[in-house]
């Protein structure tokens, strides 16, 4: 199990963690959500031993891993670029981390050789990596990742610049290697659609804080707040307001929505509703009104609310 016990940093006068706390038990994946600078990469290096926490605990199968250097953590890395060698062919850039601990070169090799058989590029040992397409190299980055049998895998956004297909084979791939080897891994990414597939739990980060934390049930059903919600790509949320799904009914028909009692919309706000057919459609409150109704239809309807001039 991998603990993170109130992690904070600080860069100068940016705070990019703010005693940030979760677990991930083994064979399971935290995705970290966040926007852009928001501190993902960083809680990464801190456990991987790269960047020092100003306070808190990275705990591994219980023990405490702040005095230990990166290289006695078993971590292993992941990131877009693939980081591979170009003047190493792909065996060597997959058993790159076995020859650096001292292992003898035939083992290595077949280490080596065995993992990249397990990712899906068996016979592919002794290409020159440039050769290779994005995915394959992303596959080379995995095995390498791997074949050290590390205790905790760290994905810095590894699909992000796959095409579509390809992210979703080395996803899935990614997903059941770490499911077999019963070890912990966290995945940084910006897209909820990999969050929500790939992990267990999902860890919602803000400017550093820690906005919302559980499975992807609990959060995609209760975003905890508009930031939140945008970081899950949710469609009803503007910059002024967010309207939970749970405060709108929408009638079987489909053409009624009425706010429930629970959602008070105040004075002076307005309600749209985007109808791919009829287009715009809103009310607006000149009281404040517990129970408005508008028109309507379900299918690909996005409402927003914002405050009317
Ligand atoms: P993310 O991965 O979410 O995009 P990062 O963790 O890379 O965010 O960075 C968070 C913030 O911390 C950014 O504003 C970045 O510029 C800053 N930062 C990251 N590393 C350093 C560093 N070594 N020194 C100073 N500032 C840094
Ligand atoms: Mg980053």
């Amino acid at each position: 199990m991998l603990v993170l016990d109130k992690i904070s940093k600080s860069f100068k006068q940016k705070t990019v963690a703010r005693e940030i706390s979760f677990e991930v038990g083994r064979g399971k994946t935290a995705a970290v959500l966040g926007a852009s600078g928001s501190g993902k990469s960083t809680l990464l290096n801190i456990i991987a031993g790269l960047v020092q926490p100003d306070g808190g605990e990275v705990l591994l199968g219980g023990e405490k891993q702040n005095a230990l250097p990166p290289e006695s953590r078993h971590v292993a890395m992941m990131f877009q670029d693939f980081a591979l060698l170009p003047h190493l062919n792909v065996w060597q850039n997959a058993a790159f981390g076995l020859r650096m601990r001292g292992m003898g070169k035939a083992d290595a090799k077949r280490r080596a050789e065995e993992m990249l058989e397990e990712v899906g590029l068996g016979g592919m040992g002794e290409r020159r990596t440039d050769a290779l397409s994005g995915g394959e190299k992303q596959r080379v980055a995995l095995a390498r990742a791997l074949v050290g049998k590390p205790k905790v895998l760290l994905l810095d956004e590894p699909f992000s610049s796959l095409d579509t297909a390809l992210r979703s084979q080395l996803q899935q791939l990614a997903r059941d290697m770490v499911r077999q080897r019963d070890i912990p891994a966290v995945l940084v990414t910006h897209d909820p659609a990999e969050a929500c597939f790939m992990a267990d739990s999902l860890v919602l980060l803000s400017s550093g804080s820690l906005i919302q934390h559980g499975t992807p049930e609990e959060v995609l059903q209760r975003p905890a707040n508009a930031a939140a919600a945008r970081l899950l790509g949710c469609m009803n949320v503007s910059e002024q307001r967010y309207i939970p799904p749970e405060a709108v009914r929408i009638s079987p028909e489909g053409t009624q929505c009425r706010l429930l009692h629970c959602f008070r919309l105040p004075a002076g706000w307005r309600i749209t509703a985007q109808h791919p057919e009829y287009g715009e459609l809103s009310c607006f409150a000149d009281a404040p009104v517990h129970d408005s109704t508008c028109r309507i239809a379900v299918a690909e309807t996005q409402i927003v609310c914002f405050q009317a001039a």
